[in-house]
């Protein structure tokens, strides 16, 4: 017999035999805006998960900080290596509640393309400086990123992704928002797989952020014992075997919670999705609550380990220092572009009629690096760096 290529129908068919009935099948996609053929071997989603990487915004979240500004460490999660365990995370839900593996990837590997230089003090200076100038949050960014500010298409702007990927890259944002961004078109269809990559999100920054808060120092075991999630992980670990060193400890640690709390993220929606009666695609659309969350008894555990989280690293002093000296540097930054706009590149001057100067200076900014910002700031401020 002559061997064949596994086609793209054939691909659809295996989804339709292996997904669950609540499973989004990319046969079923409600598409692109600007329509395109389909790829012969490759599924809807899996080349809006190749579009996203091969996307500058992608490469660029190397250079992102997540918590740990990027020259604090090298061995401190990026908003990068942040977005690859979201997307490890996801997967592992999606399969084994026999969701669209290959949407909760596309979707996972997007869902911080949005995000300025400096994490969220970047975000909280934009925020303000855009107040009165059509706002900014990161998740409408993102699809703006991906819906127009990536150029790589002759024909159209943006990467042209699927419907369901571009629903679940702006998630949270508001009815408001949506319709601010022209896109209340994309409404609806309250996807398990966006679900899971929220969920996803949320386990991967709790769990890299205690990681990386104890690796640095600024948190120790100590903070965590009062922490019910971190003692019970404990008590089953046997690190009594001598030569076990701190970081083998700490990674068995954070190994066995992230595992912990993705088996009970997974085992309470199957629960959810029978006593809910969920059926298809469509039964999500009713739904007003969501199906993809902890258990109680799971939520009630992780409500200390977030608080030791929230007032020990994201308080730290040297944490707040740091951002909230990003956040005054970043402001500087917007407002010497804005005062002269002949200081953008020409590329960018050149969308002002179209966008406006607010919205142009603001894109520019949210799609700068850590470093690349600090250098366009020394650039400014500093009377002997060469511009
Ligand atoms: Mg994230």
């Amino acid at each position: 017999m002559t061997p064949k290529i596994l086609t793209r129908r054939e691909i659809e068919d295996r989804e339709s035999a292996l997904l669950a009935p609540y499973g989004m099948k990319s046969g079923d996609s409600r598409g692109r805006v600007y329509p395109e053929e389909e790829h012969p071997y490759r599924s809807a989603y899996q080349r809006d998960k190749d579009r996203i990487i091969y996307s500058t915004a992608f490469r660029r979240l190397e250079y992102k900080t997540q918590v740990f500004v990027n020259h604090e460490g090298d061995y401190y999660r990026t908003r990068l290596t942040h977005t690859l365990e979201v997307a490890q995370i996801s997967r592992t839900i999606a399969q084994a509640l026999k969701l669209n593996e290959e949407l909760v990837e596309a979707i996972a590997l997007a869902h911080d393309l949005g995000h300025t230089p400096f994490g969220h003090s970047g975000e909280d200076a934009l925020e303000e400086l855009m107040k009165d100038h059509g706002g900014f949050d990161h998740n409408s960014h993102g699809l703006r990123v991906v819906d127009l500010l990536e150029e790589r298409y002759p024909s159209f702007p943006g990467l042209n992704l699927t419907a369901e990927v571009r629903r679940g890259i702006i998630r949270h944002s508001s009815p408001f928002d949506l319709k601010r961004m022209g896109t209340d078109n994309i409404q609806g269809a309250n996807l398990l797989e966006i679900q899971v990559v929220n969920m996803a999100d949320e386990i991967a920054y709790d769990n890299h952020d205690l990681d990386d808060g104890l690796k640095s120092g600024l948190l120790n075991e100590d903070d965590m014992s009062g922490c019910p999630l971190w003692s019970d992980t404990a008590k089953k670990l046997d690190f009594s075997c001598p030569g076990i060193s701190k970081q083998i400890q700490r990674s068995q640690m954070v190994r066995n919670l992230i595992n912990i709390q993705v088996s009970d993220v997974i085992q309470n929606s199957l629960e959810r999705i029978d006593s809910f009666g969920i059926r298809s695609v469509n039964d999500l659309e009713k739904l007003n609550e969501p199906v993809i969350v902890f258990s109680p008894e799971m939520d009630e555990k992780r409500s200390p380990m977030r608080d030791v989280l929230m007032n020990k690293l994201y308080k730290h002093y040297r944490v707040v220092r740091m951002s909230n000296k990003a956040t005054r540097f970043l402001k500087s930054l917007f407002n010497v572009y804005l005062d002269d706009t002949r200081q953008l590149p020409p590329q960018a001057q050149e969308e002002i009629p179209k966008r406006g100067k607010y919205r142009v200076v603001c894109d520019y900014m949210a799609g700068m690096t850590d470093r690349y910002a600090l250098d366009q700031y020394k650039k400014f401020f500093e009377p002997y760096e060469r511009v």
